[in-house]
């Protein structure tokens, strides 16, 4: 967002309207942080069982990260993509995706790249046009096994996957899953794509005619109505590759049998980016309306730093994993955080006393909530019933006269007299609060 500075170097004006984030991207409150969170805690269980560990990269990369693995062609490069120029006339870019990065990470690393097992979970940017599910500003949580092709790693990615929004609460979604063959091959796949698609050439929209030449794959995802009508009409996408690919994508669809996963063959699905090569996927929901793509996948060959770099990954859109949970009502009722103590302080010195307990309790791993301005007796009550405390301390000129406190149990409502010396050891020694 763009300031400029007033008069006084003290204050800074916004020029635009300062109570809207920038379109398509969303503040999110406190309790919906706490959704999240409970879905990344389950995230990070399901994936150390499956082996794998965190990687951060920067939300920041050069270009050329993007355009040399996500393919020049692409529409997330050519369209999507937040591009700037810093100070020195590099340009930078905004990562739309998670794989890009990892791969320029691990480009960097020794031998043992080669078989990382790694997930990531932080947002992305697209400049796309918002609209429901789609924003500039999403969340992915991804994951990246690396490794040569095998049928075996394809189908453990899919597996992961699918429970990692089992565990969500979403049983239903649906698994399409398709291949492009070898990306060594890809040029002659290119070629029998061009070959099907030449009579159909005048009625393609005008990006596909243009796409007809520079990246005809992507022809068989336009949603305009008459691509639509050729591409149904085209031979399946693995009946123009040889047996080596046929044979890869019988194993994938061999070992999700063997594990009982049930999915669908969608054979003109090729996804967006140039990086895939054999194995791609899509799970979709029916909850999420005409952006129905919940998450996807895909194996991928990139070429980064001198090295080759072999893997499978995919990822899920947190976004629209919120989506639809709400529709299934899902989560929407959970708990915030409660406190443990609420402390109630009547004048200035009982304020001190309560000030400097309060600092004892948290430091020692309590939860504790206590006014600090001067508020009535009765809005500190309040207070403290909606606070959730289980205990409630009362401290008033008397109690400080008498060196004791007012102890309350907000769960049964009992109320006691304490001496102030013995209070912090009760507290201390409530284990089920
Ligand atoms: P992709 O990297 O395009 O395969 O996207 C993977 C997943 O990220 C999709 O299935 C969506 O769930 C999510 N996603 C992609 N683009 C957006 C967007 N603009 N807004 C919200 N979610 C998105």
């Amino acid at each position: 967002m763009r300031r400029t500075r007033e008069r006084s170097p003290s204050r800074i004006i916004m020029s635009s309207d300062p109570q809207q984030p920038i379109q398509g991207m969303s503040d999110m409150s406190a309790p919906e942080v706490e959704r999240w969170q409970s879905l990344e805690y389950s995230a990070r269980d399901v994936m150390r069982r499956y082996g794998l560990r965190e990687i951060r990269t920067p939300m920041m990369e050069y270009e050329s990260v993007f355009l040399h693995s996500l393919g020049a062609t692409s529409d997330v490069v050519q369209k999507e993509m937040y591009v700037m120029e810093d100070r020195a006339g590099r340009r930078l870019a905004l990562r739309p995706e998670g794989t890009a990065g990892v791969m320029r990470y691990l480009a960097g690393c020794g031998p043992e790249a080669d078989q990382a097992r790694l997930y990531y979970m932080g947002p992305m940017f697209r400049c796309e046009r918002p609209q429901a599910g789609r924003k500039r500003q999403f969340h992915q949580v991804g994951v990246e096994i690396m490794g040569p092709p095998r049928a075996a790693a394809d189908a453990e990615c899919m597996l992961l996957q699918m429970q990692l929004l089992r565990e969500w609460g979403i049983e239903d979604g649906r698994l399409l899953v398709n291949t492009r063959g070898q990306a060594d091959k890809r040029e002659d796949l290119n070629e029998a794509l061009r070959s099907a698609l030449a009579p159909h050439r005048d009625i393609l929209c005008g990006d596909c005619a243009r796409r007809f030449d520079v990246n005809v794959m992507r022809v068989l995802d336009c949603k305009q109505d008459a691509c639509r009508n050729v591409v149904e009409a085209l031979p399946d996408l693995a009946s123009l590759m040889d047996d080596d690919a046929r044979r890869y994508f019988e194993s994938v669809c061999e070992m999700l049998d063997a594990a009982g996963a049930a999915y669908d063959v969608a054979p003109k699905m090729v996804r967006g980016l140039d990086y895939y090569e054999h194995t791609v996927w899509e799970i979709t929901h029916p909850a999420l309306g005409a952006q129905d793509a919940l998450a996807g996948g895909g194996r991928y060959v990139v070429e980064m730093g001198g090295r080759t770099l072999h893997g499978v990954g995919f990822a899920v859109g947190m976004e629209r994993v919120m989506m639809v949970l709400s529709a299934l009502d899902i989560g929407a009722n959970q708990e915030s955080p409660r406190e443990d103590i609420r402390l109630v302080s009547l004048g200035d010195e009982a304020l001190r006393e309560n000030f400097a307990l309060c600092e004892r309790l948290r430091r020692n791993g309590r939860g504790v909530g206590m006014d600090l301005n001067g508020r009535s007796m009765k809005a500190q009550m309040r207070e403290a019933n909606k606070s959730g405390a289980r205990w409630v301390v009362i401290c008033g000129e008397s109690e400080l006269q008498q060196g004791k406190r007012q102890l309350k149990n907000m769960r049964d409502g009992t109320q006691r007299t304490v001496a102030a010396s013995e209070l912090e050891d009760i507290l201390m020694d409530q284990g089920d609060l």
